[in-house]
Parts: C-alpha cells; structure tokens; sequence
C-alpha cells in the first residue's frame, strides 16, 4: 500500500531498542543517545513495563539452551524496563552501533563513546537492548507492541518473520 512504499522510498527502517532495569535510574540520560550520537533516529512507539518471566523467555527464546539464560530472564524481569520503537534509516544497524558491544566491559575499551560503555556493568546487565536483525526487529516490536500492525509498515520479511 501506499504507506509501505513510502517507508521504503524514505529508507525508513525500525527496530526494537529497550532499556534494561539497571539503566532505568538514568533514563534520561540513555535517551539523551538519541540526539548525542546524531542517530536520527525517532521514538514512534514507547512503553514502561515491566516484563513478566514468560515474556522475557519469549523475548530471549534464542538464548534459551545457554547458561545464562535463567539468569538472564531473572535480571530482565527484575524492575521496569522501557520498551521503544525506533524508525529511521538504518535504524537497526544504527542502535546496535551505538550500544556497543554485548559486554559492557568491553565497550570501555573498544567503544568508550558507546550506551553500554557508559551505562553497562558487564557482558549480562549492559543497560540496553537492540534487535540484531530486521527479522528479529519485526519479531520483537510484534512481542513487545502487539496492537502495533508491522506488517503494515515493514515490507514482505517472507518466513522469518514468523512470530514465536
Ligand atoms: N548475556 C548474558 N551472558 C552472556 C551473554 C549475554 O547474560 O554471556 C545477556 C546480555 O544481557 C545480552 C543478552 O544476554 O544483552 C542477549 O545476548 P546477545 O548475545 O544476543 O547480545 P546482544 O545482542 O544483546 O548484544
């Protein structure tokens, strides 16, 4: 349709950036990112929740056999957490940049500039999400913003894009 095109002619890409418990004492700080890091990227969606355990092992299905994982699903689920939907060119590509790597440990030396670098404390509490994918993208924003109709704004992702 018509709004399909013209996200696509625009480049206009989304992704799904949260901000994890421990970082949700210096919100403002995190968002402040956005415009510090010249992301271009907009806010076009954002929820405060809090994530229950069946959420969070949805939202990390993929880290599900890993070690971690219980871990992982216990710190996610530990307070509030700010879900966003970013649009912009490259959105995906962009947030992931600005996060830095997973461990936060090693953004201070590798990318000191970097969300997890400045608000991280290790490779599990890194204070920020972002997806690494458009497929995965597209599965998280359906996860996290369900009345939100992705497949209106995101062309075809073929069956990827299948939710979980
Ligand atoms: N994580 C963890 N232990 C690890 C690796 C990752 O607890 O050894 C957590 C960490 O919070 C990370 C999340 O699991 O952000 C998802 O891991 P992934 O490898 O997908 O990293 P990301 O894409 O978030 O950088």
């Amino acid at each position: 349709n018509a709004g399909t095109l013209q996200a696509v002619e625009a480049g206009r890409q989304s992704t799904f950036a949260m901000i994890k418990p421990d970082a949700m004492s210096q919100l403002g700080s995190v968002l402040s990112e956005l415009t510090e890091q010249r992301l271009k990227l907009r806010i076009a969606g954002l929820r405060l929740l809090q994530l229950t355990t069946a959420q969070a092992r949805h939202l990390y299905n993929e880290h599900q056999e890993r070690p971690f994982f219980k871990s992982l699903v216990a710190y996610i689920t530990s307070g509030p957490v700010l879900a966003l939907h970013l649009t912009g060119p490259g959105a995906v590509g962009r947030w992931r940049e600005a996060l830095g790597p997973t461990d936060s440990a090693v953004a201070r030396t590798s990318a000191p500039n970097s969300i997890r670098a400045k608000f991280g404390t290790d490779k599990q509490i890194n204070a920020a999400h972002g997806s690494d994918s458009v497929a995965a993208a597209h599965r998280e924003l359906s996860l996290m913003f369900p009345e939100w109709d992705v497949s209106d704004r995101l062309p075809s992702l073929g069956s990827d894009a299948e939710m979980v």
